[in-house]
């Protein structure tokens, strides 16, 4: 087989150049403007794009890091085959005959691919080709099913189509925005700041915050609704029936643009009961729940926002109609400041909906279950076959896979082992699946353990096509980096493998060529009669770019018409929803509780999401120090009143055991985390911790209409971890993870943390940490205190820390930011001195955790600048040490230092 030699270079000249790209993280889709500055040594500055409408040239913290992920460090380079290198003809030859294999013996049903919100795109329409076109089967799905499914079953039950009605461009004019299970500052903090920066701009914007607990996103909230978890429909039912009662309807609206409202209507009015009553369901005061619905009631430019704590529940579907119901009711929909408004985690998911990434969808936002729009898809792919049903859904996929029904599956750009709920089920389902083929750029991720054939992917900053923002925006990434070793585009690896199983069709030689064809598919008989199907997705304008038109497209928002067209900001003011009659359907819902309720074995209800330095599985911000300096370790956050019945304090080690897993972290206690409710990051994986992966303690119940799994509701209990010793090490080299209860490895600076516990206590402590240490060479250092249980050791190489082991039996040791400061630099006397007591000689050079990411500024280098210069706001923090002044993700938390400190001064 001849490979084509592709060029992903086209953008790459010798000379310095600043190249527009977009974030490679969540679903705002930043604009960012990366600067080569050394190709070789891939040193790259980052900054925001000031022209990108969905940022306007700010970055959080994640994206104005994107530059520190660039190095080789951990990278797929080759084709693997049972962990040999190979060629890649060698690897598409064995990915297409074993493929060809077991289609033959056991049928198309029998094969799967898992692919994912990151990738392109271009390499998602792919894919997507491949499986419903040729293969003929739509076992093909995505990890977004587990963020925003609901939203799109939602918005398609309602409009008839996936339709986000609104733009970012909302926010500037909205007097009212409701963010509902969503935790803004930390998940969208582009999309935060912009919402803050507009309550400043016109000081009579109101925020309403719904969410259980209470988060950095409280920081603008005018009023918190902590409501209980999953009483959503419960909450915008009452609101439904409210808005009739106060004659804030949109008659006009109703009557011309929709169907069903009174269904919808004496569905809510059922259940709701007096305001007294109603509150103590939802779980909140009488008074913010009027308050709420006065707000609503008074205000036209109201935006409703939801994320995962809406999607992600086994009644998420109902939760995004129940809302999408208020703002049809209002005729806030589609209209300047007034919408309801889906934001999507990833950077492509939406871009994965568009191509028909899930598995009930077609390409090109067509049904699968309309056999008009199977034979039409088919007509224009002229594929020999066309995916006759939906396929099976990410949990539902994983249990075929598990009793043996999937036999072959290729996982693109994901780690289901880590992010899937009842994860070990994942991991022995793969364990069992005769093959498994994983793309990916990072070599080492606990799906990637479990590949038979592994293909380099490219990076981000490497590859090259089209994402699309919660807000519908196409935007370019563009590649500025040459691609390492033998590291391929996605697109091109599925291609390989197509034409090696003997289909036409896949014979690309462009991202460009293949856009094309995804937008001419988006225009195919998209401009007749409505019962034939026309669609809200068409990019007809964009169907004939050249490449170099290509190259230069510019972000914009589909639909989009014509090639002079500028994209289209706001859909169904004027209604024209994409139903047959073109009416939006109200949905009746009803309340439900989550499926698996608190028990008197699992009495704590466990809540999994996002921190605000982290991204999913961590293999490329896990591998940014300044990223991990925030929040270091998997952790439990707990109400105080439950961590003192369970005689746990801050730091302490905890065990969360559901009945289908378990995970050792760090305790936490906060005042804004409900009474028996616990928090746990989803992030975490076994390559980075020995039992910190929460996705195997989840729940895999998934909502019925959407199958999104409900990661946001799982009964656990909750018990201290007695640990015979606690202990940490500092390395400049990565280690094998210690075997320990608790074993957790942290990137810092100049090397590598280790925090460490378990049960039993080593026969010799400095045999134990040298083995673990890679026995480290040079002047050792010690001290031992046997009755306190303490065992400390340094090792000095030529006068410079090369390797630290600190041990004792209380949990409490040594803070960590100063010594991790001293690793392999050359000590002075005062150092070395002070070395093995933990404690700086001046206690300024102890900075503490660190709060700002972008400046590495620490707690307690805040603390003695607020107290010795009297500071008053977090503008004059910002003015001193330049906190927060970057991405302004640490605000929040420089609020609430403030705060504790002017109380302690007042009392
Ligand atoms: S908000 Fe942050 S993570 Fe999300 S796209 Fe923007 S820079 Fe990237």
């Amino acid at each position: 087989m001849q490979f084509n030699q592709i060029n992903t270079l086209s953008v790459i000249q010798s000379d310095i150049k600043t190249i527009n790209t977009t974030c490679a993280y969540c679903g705002v889709g930043c604009g960012v403007k990366a600067t080569v500055t050394e190709v070789n040594q891939r040193v790259v500055t980052i900054e925001g794009d000031t022209e990108h409408p969905a940022n306007y040239g700010r970055l959080c913290s994640k994206g104005s890091s994107l530059g520190e992920t660039l190095s080789l460090e951990g990278r797929l380079l080759n084709p693997m085959i049972q962990g040999k290198e190979v060629s890649w003809t060698s690897a598409v030859n064995k990915i297409a005959t074993d493929f060809k294999a077991i289609i033959a013996k056991h049928g198309r049903e029998s094969v799967a691919f898992y692919v994912s919100g990151q990738l392109l795109t271009e390499d998602y329409y792919v894919a997507n080709k491949l499986m419903k076109g040729y293969i003929g089967t739509a076992n093909i799905d995505t990890n977004s099913r587990l963020c925003m499914s609901s939203a799109v079953a939602g918005y398609k039950r309602a409009f008839g189509a996936d339709s986000v009605p609104a733009s970012y461009d909302d926010f500037d004019h909205a007097d009212l925005v409701v963010l509902v299970g969503s935790n803004t500052a930390w998940c969208h903090p582009i999309l935060f700041q912009r919402i803050k920066a507009a309550k400043v701009q016109r000081p009579r914007l109101k925020v309403v915050v719904i969410d259980p607990r209470e988060t950095a996103t409280n920081e603008i909230a005018d009023l918190h609704l902590p409501i209980k978890a999953g009483a959503d429909v419960l909450l915008f039912n009452a609101l439904l029936v409210k808005l009739a009662e106060n004659s804030v309807l949109d008659q006009h609206y109703i009557a011309s643009y929709t169907t069903n409202f009174e269904g919808a209507f004496a569905q809510a009015n059922k259940n709701i009961g007096d305001i007294t009553t109603l509150a103590a369901r939802i779980g909140v005061d009488e008074t913010a729940l009027n308050t709420f619905f006065d707000w609503f009631c008074q205000t036209p430019k109201t935006m409703t926002c939801f994320s995962m704590g809406v999607n992600q529940s086994s009644s998420g579907t109902d939760k995004v109609n129940a809302i999408i119901n208020c703002h049809l009711a209002t005729g806030r929909v589609g209209k300047e400041g007034a919408s309801p408004f889906s934001l999507t985690g990833q950077p492509n998911a939406m871009g994965g909906r568009e191509v028909g990434g899930l598995a009930n969808m077609l390409a090109a936002h067509m049904d699968i279950e309309n056999p008009i729009h199977r034979q039409r898809v088919q007509r224009f792919w002229q594929s020999p076959v066309i995916a006759e049903q939906s396929g099976l859904k990410a949990v539902d996929l994983f249990d075929a896979m598990y009793e043996g029904k999937i036999k072959a599956v290729w996982i693109m750009a994901t780690n289901p082992v880590v992010s899937l709920p009842n994860a070990d089920k994942v991991r022995a389902a793969l364990e069992k699946c005769e093959l498994v083929v994983v793309s990916d750029c990072i070599a080492n991720t606990d799906t990637a353990r479990l590949a038979d054939v592994l293909l380099p992917s490219l990076g981000w900053g490497e590859k090259d096509g089209t994402v699309t923002n919660s807000e519908r925006r196409i935007s370019r990434q563009r590649g500025f980096l040459p691609a390492p070793t033998l590291a391929k585009p996605d697109w091109w690896a599925l291609s390989q493998v197509a034409q090696a199983m003997g289909f036409s069709g896949f014979d690309y030689q462009s991202p460009a060529e293949i856009f094309n064809e995804h937008a001419r598919l988006s225009a195919f008989e998209n401009d007749t009669v409505i019962a034939s199907g026309l669609r809200d997705f068409n990019i007809s304008g964009l169907a004939e770019l050249s490449a170099t038109e290509y190259d230069a497209l510019q972000p914009i928002q589909w639909p989009v018409l014509s090639k002079e067209f500028q994209g289209t900001a706001r859909l169904f003011a004027q209604g024209q929803f994409f139903t047959p009659n073109r009416l939006a359907r109200f949905v009746p819902v009803t309340h439900r509780h989550p499926v698996n309720t608190p028990s008197l074995e699992y009495p704590f209800v466990l809540n999994t999401g996002r921190i605000r330095d982290q991204w999913h599985t961590m293999t490329r911000t896990g591998l940014t120090p300044r990223l991990l300096q925030h929040i270091g370790e998997p952790y439990a956050e707990l109400h105080p009143i439950d961590a003192k019945k369970l005689q746990i304090s801050v730091g302490d080690l905890v065990v969360v055991q559901s009945q289908w897993g378990k995970v050792i972290v760090r305790a936490q206690i906060n005042e804004g985390q409900q009474q028996g409710a616990v928090f746990v990051p989803m992030h975490w994986t076994s390559v980075l911790s020995r039992q910190g992966r929460i996705g195997a303690v989840v729940n895999p119940v998934v909502d019925p209409i959407s199958g999104q799994p409900e990661n946001k509701h799982t009964p656990v209990v909750v018990s201290h971890f007695e640990a015979a010793w606690h202990g940490y090490l500092l390395s400049k080299e990565p280690l094998t993870l210690p075997e320990c209860d608790y074993s957790v490895a942290i990137r810092i600076e100049n090397g590598w943390r280790y925090e460490l516990a378990h049960h039993q206590k080593p026969q010799d402590w400095i045999d134990w940490a040298s083995v673990w240490l890679n026995q480290p060479q040079g002047e050792r250092l010690e001290y031992q205190d046997i009755g306190l249980g303490m065992q400390r050791y340094a090792w000095l190489d030529e006068g410079r820390l090369s390797a630290l082991a600190f041990f004792g039996a209380e949990v409490a040791l040594p803070p960590r930011a100063w010594l991790m400061s001293l690793l392999n630099q050359p000590l002075d006397k005062l150092s070395r001195r002070a070395l093995l007591s933990g404690k700086p000689a001046d206690p300024n050079a102890d900075v503490g955790n660190i709060i700002c990411a972008c400046f590495g500024v620490g707690q307690k280098t805040i603390e003695r600048a607020v107290c010795q210069q009297n500071l008053k706001n977090v503008a004059e923090i910002g003015k001193c040490l330049k906190a927060g002044t970057n991405c302004g993700s640490c605000q929040p938390e420089l609020q609430k230092i403030l705060s504790r400190l002017i109380s302690v001064a007042a009392v």
